[in-house]
């Protein structure tokens, strides 16, 4: 029998954590408890995150810069009015994961935690040049999401630590979106893109997901094609550049050569939505 444990601080759960060998925190258990019910996992004690209030909520601090706490459920990030701009894109992502049930249930920090290499906040929150805030028994850390994830499944989350919080950089005014490539509406995605506009619509930031093990950024390629978004070559060769990064599997959602095929179209489609080409006379 798994016992259900509740504690109230950080601290905590921590402790919970060391203590039982074979614990696991439990944030919405959308995933947890079908893993567990299926036997892929077989905690001792799930150290539910639910009552922890530091956990909750998503608030702007003085500077501009947003703070979701890893408790937030996807339906409250889909409509947070906060998210605009620059990161309009994390609130489109959110919309996009599965079903209302599953968008009731489901958590930003367990989705985080869970790394799926095909879910959607990944490659969002890698657009969005996020910071991870996690509580371990060493102490407390931030981490650059893109120091976050090491292999298939595999995340730089320690023995007994647990993500607190997500930070994104103060919005700006600058258009942002998201979009999978699904099979059917509300499954994973078999391709993703996530992007987003500077401010003086010239460059743009791209997360590619699903077609490796984390999302896919390439920072000199966006640096490459500053100034010529609408140049034809230079947009080839950047979604060149982030086909030769990608490494994606053959699975039930696609073929890997489909996915690598799947990305310029992504990138282009996105970039049309946000910075559609002027008609000429
Ligand atoms: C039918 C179905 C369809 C789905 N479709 C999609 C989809 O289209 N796109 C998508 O992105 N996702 C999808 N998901 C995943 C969904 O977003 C889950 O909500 C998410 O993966 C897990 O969030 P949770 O809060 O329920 O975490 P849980 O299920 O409670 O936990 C998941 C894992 O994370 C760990 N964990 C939880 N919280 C923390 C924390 N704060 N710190 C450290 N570890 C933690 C747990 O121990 C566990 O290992 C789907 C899930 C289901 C069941």
């Amino acid at each position: 029998m798994t016992e259900v444990l509740s504690p109230l601080t950080v601290d905590d759960a921590i402790a919970l954590l060391v203590e039982h060998d074979e614990a696991m925190p439990l944030a919405g258990g959308a995933t947890l408890i079908a893993m567990r019910n299926a036997s892929l996992v077989e905690p001792s004690h799930l150290v539910s995150l639910d009552r922890i209030a530091e956990l909750r909520g998503i608030d702007r601090t003085a500077d501009g810069t947003i703070r979701i706490g890893a408790m937030t459920r996807h339906c409250d990030t889909a409509a947070c009015a906060e998210l605009t701009g620059s990161l309009h894109v994390l609130r489109r992502a959110a919309g996009m994961i599965a079903n209302r049930v599953v968008r009731n249930m489901g958590t930003m920090g367990g989705a985080v935690a869970n790394a799926d290499p095909a879910a959607d906040y990944l490659p969002a929150l890698a657009c969005c040049d996020a910071t991870l805030e996690i509580a371990g028994p060493e102490g407390r850390r931030s981490l650059s999401i893109h120091d976050y994830v090491d292999d298939w499944y595999e995340t730089a989350l320690g023995e007994g630590e647990i993500i607190t919080a997500i930070m994104l950089p103060a919005p700006v005014e600058a258009p942002s979106a998201y979009r999978k490539i699904a099979r059917v509406s509300g499954d994973y995605a078999t391709a993703s893109c996530a992007m987003a506009l500077d401010p003086d619509g010239q460059g743009l930031r791209v997360a590619i997901g699903a077609c490796g093990p984390g999302p896919l950024r390439d920072r000199a390629g966006e640096d490459a094609l500053r100034g010529k978004l609408h140049d034809p070559a230079a947009l080839a060769e950047f979604a060149g550049r982030l086909v030769a990064l990608a490494d994606p599997v053959d699975d039930v959602r696609g073929s890997a050569e489909y996915r690598l095929r799947l990305i310029p179209r992504l990138v282009a489609s996105v970039l049309s939505e946000l910075a559609p080409q002027k008609e000429t006379a």
